[in-house]
């Protein structure tokens, strides 16, 4: 089942992917910038949707303490390693693997043999982002693709100039159909917004579940458009039109992957 157009407002939950949909790409993670009066526009969406409004990242939760403070009711990390359904309850984490000790240690020497590399430890995982190093990106994934091989445990995914390692058994879909089991999310509609390959597997699961899956391209041209558009919900109280206009088929338009135009 899918919508062919965006909950009604006051039933709605509302799932948020960060980097790329809510603030700008950086160069390197650590130097993303949250633009003034975005965290009082999702307090203020948190407020108006009556708490149901989460974080679904690939970040750490700790990160989005950082970045977000409490505005997010729920945040959901690691793409579905670690959750916390409420502010102050503790962050659960399926009973995931991590990976050996070899391929973090391999991965790092990786890193510093190519200028603007970086290696970003996960609690499960971690990424190898090249960004700033753009003609590794094909050695690194040819490397880490080959450490996989002997260890059906693990995942590589490709994400923007970055390559991931994670735990296979858990994702943003994983995420989402967990979050919306619990209050307050529970009984609501859920809308995903998100921008990356990883983001899909959000949008299919509030798809699933009856909801909408936006991507950022498609449906507000860019983070800026994002924002523009929460901002002006949280000020009317109501979903505005989509800057991208009507989409056709299932609201967000076609996902790429093995679920092709059909989820
Ligand atoms: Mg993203």
């Amino acid at each position: 089942m899918t919508l062919d157009r965006l909950p009604p407002f006051n039933r709605t939950a509302l799932l948020l992917d960060l980097d790329g949909t809510l603030i700008d790409i950086a160069p390197t993670p650590d130097t993303v910038v949250v633009p003034p009066g975005l965290t009082a526009v999702l307090a203020r969406l948190r407020d108006r949707l009556q708490d149901a409004l989460a974080v679904v990242t690939g970040r750490p939760i700790e990160t989005i303490d950082t970045l977000l403070g409490d505005a997010p009711y729920a945040v959901a990390g690691e793409h579905g390693g670690a959750r916390r359904h409420a502010p102050r309850l503790p962050i659960e984490r399926p009973n995931l693997p991590s990976p050996p000790t070899a391929w973090f240690e391999s991965a790092a020497a990786l890193a510093a043999a190519h200028r603007g590399a970086l290696l970003e430890p996960k609690a499960r995982g971690f990424a190898l982002h090249y960004r700033l190093a753009p003609d590794a990106g094909p050695d690194f994934g040819s490397a880490l693709s080959a450490w996989l091989l002997g260890d059906d445990r693990f995942e590589l995914m490709a994400g923007q100039m970055t390559w991931e390692v994670r735990p296979k058994g858990v994702d943003k879909g994983s995420a989402v159909d967990a979050l919306m089991h619990e209050p307050p999310f529970c009984g609501r509609i859920p809308l995903f917004i998100g921008d990356d390959v990883t983001d899909e597997d959000g949008m299919r699961a509030a798809r699933a579940l009856g909801g909408a899956g936006l991507r950022v391209d498609a449906a507000f041209g860019s983070p800026a458009g994002v924002r523009a558009w929460l901002t002006a919900a949280a000020r009317t109280g109501d979903w505005p039109e989509l800057p991208g206009g009507p989409l056709g088929g299932p609201l967000g338009g076609p996902l790429g992957g093995p679920l092709g135009g059909t989820a």
